[in-house]
């Protein structure tokens, strides 16, 4: 049963409420998961995602299938930094499922997006991350508006006293890295990354 609160004094509460939500299979929506939790312990930054894919589904932890073991080739961190170093959400909490045609997963609805962005409101409330990173076209618009990656990627946006820095999505399903422009937005993108984590 979903409970939110008008108010949430604490990330442990707000947390126990995500673990427990099923908003969008009350609004009739199909998932394959409970929430996926990302445990809190003092991370320095927020990393933004779409949704969990299966494994991730499965572990109820986020980042952990080949998507993830690629951001963090990308980043050039051990699963240890990573978790360390980001505090991980997404647009959707729960394993949306297959797409009905063509490659990867279910892309959420954007009515689920909005009964999951209840969750990240309170998140950014209570952590108040000096940086964000998106990963993939989604996320950067929850945060930037209606930008194209190959606009935002490569950038880094000063957003309510916060730096947001997006990046593209690490699943074998986008090819958007196809191209060697591309690629070279990701790479500056990534010293990006790093240059403000060394900043905090
Ligand atoms: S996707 Fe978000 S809003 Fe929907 S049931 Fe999962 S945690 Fe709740």
């Amino acid at each position: 049963m979903t409970v939110r609160k008008s108010n949430y004094r604490s990330i442990t509460s707000l947390q126990r409420d995500i673990a427990r939500c099923r908003a969008c299979l009350e609004a009739g929506y199909p998932l394959e998961s409970l929430p996926v939790r990302a445990p809190y312990f003092g991370q320095r930054a927020y990393m933004f995602g779409q949704a969990p894919g299966i494994v991730e589904g499965q572990e109820r932890l986020p980042w952990r299938g080949r998507a993830g073991q690629t951001l963090r080739r990308w980043l050039d961190m051990d699963e240890d930094e990573f978790y360390r170093t980001f505090y991980c959400a997404s647009v959707t909490r729960c394993y949306p499922g297959r797409a009905p045609f063509g490659r990867g997963d279910r892309t959420p609805t954007p009515r689920e997006q909005e009964l999951c962005s209840f969750w990240r409101k309170w998140e950014l409330e209570l952590l108040r991350p000096p940086l964000v990173v998106t990963v993939g076209g989604l996320a950067a618009r929850h945060f930037l508006g209606p930008l194209q990656l190959t606009a935002c990627v490569g950038e880094r946006y000063e957003q309510d006293g916060r730096m947001v820095v997006p990046l593209p999505h690490p699943s074998g399903a986008s090819g958007w890295l196809n191209a060697p422009a591309n690629r070279l937005r990701l790479e500056r993108a990534l010293r990006l990354v790093h240059a403000e984590l060394a900043r905090l």
